[in-house]
């Protein structure tokens, strides 16, 4: 089942042109790393898809609906870019902020019931955070903090998970947790991922597909069949897979 389709997608800031004719499919239960230099547009892609920029021109499915009449959006989990994390005066609680994650998807009154309750204890221990529920967010380290947004984006457990420099803000450990979790998520379920990045390196242990933009479509395809293409080659030289590997777009 293609969870998103893409065809012909055009998109412009006040008629400058941001991304020029994009196609792509992305299958259930594949991982794709996206990259691209600085204002590639990459974040703008994904705001398209998930409604948060229009209008654009082409066509956009999501889970087999145009986008225009979509509105199951608890069936995606969202990560927004953040290069700011808690300030240690934050008041709320890991708990609270979780929670946030199934009240922002409810209605007037909003209120949390007993599955909620559940559901939000279940996030907690998965992402191994249950031992430090009732602690302020602001008092955490980077990658605890960033577990905690994770488990508030994954909290109404959905299919497609959208990630924006997820890990840019943390050390290699915590970044390693980070994949950890991601990976144990793709195990236990269906699951499909998006997540923007930098790092190439990152794209080629985890991800499955790897989507290149640069305003353009320039790649989009498996991690091995990119370091085999010509675009690869362009780029790093021939046969330089651990170049790659390394590699960080800026
Ligand atoms: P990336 O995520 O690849 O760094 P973005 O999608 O954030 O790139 O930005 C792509 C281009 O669009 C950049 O030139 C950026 O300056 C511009 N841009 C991003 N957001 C806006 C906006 N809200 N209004 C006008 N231009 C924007």
């Amino acid at each position: 089942m293609k969870i998103i389709e893409i065809e012909n997608l055009s998109f412009a800031y006040n008629s400058i042109p941001v991304l020029e004719d994009v196609s792509l499919a992305v299958e259930q239960g594949s991982f794709v790393g996206l990259v691209g230099p600085n204002g590639s547009g990459k974040t703008t892609l994904v705001k398209v898809i998930l409604g948060l920029e229009k209008p654009y021109r082409g066509r956009l499915r999501i889970f087999g609906q145009d986008r225009s009449e979509f509105r199951l959006w608890s069936r995606i989990g969202y990560l927004p870019q953040s290069l700011t994390v808690f300030n240690p005066y934050f008041p709320s609680t890991v708990r609270e902020i979780v929670a946030l994650g199934l009240l922002s998807g409810k209605r007037f009154p909003r209120r949390l019931t007993r599955d909620d309750g559940k559901a939000i204890d279940r996030v907690l221990e998965r992402f191994d955070i249950g031992g430090i529920r009732n602690a302020r967010v602001g008092e955490l380290s980077g990658g605890q903090q960033q577990r905690v947004l994770i488990a508030r984006a994954f909290v109404h457990e959905p299919e497609l998970l959208i990630l924006d420099e997820p890990t840019a803000s943390l050390d290699p450990e915590s970044r390693g947790a980070f994949f950890e979790t991601l990976s144990a998520l793709r195990r236990d379920g269906t699951i499909t991922i998006i997540l923007v990045t930098h790092d190439i390196g990152d794209i080629g242990r985890y991800a499955d597909h790897l989507l290149w933009i640069d305003r353009r479509l320039l790649f989009y395809g498996g991690f091995d069949e990119f370091c085999r293409s010509d675009r690869m080659t362009d780029l790093f030289g021939p046969n330089d897979w651990q170049q790659a590997e390394d590699a960080v777009v800026y």
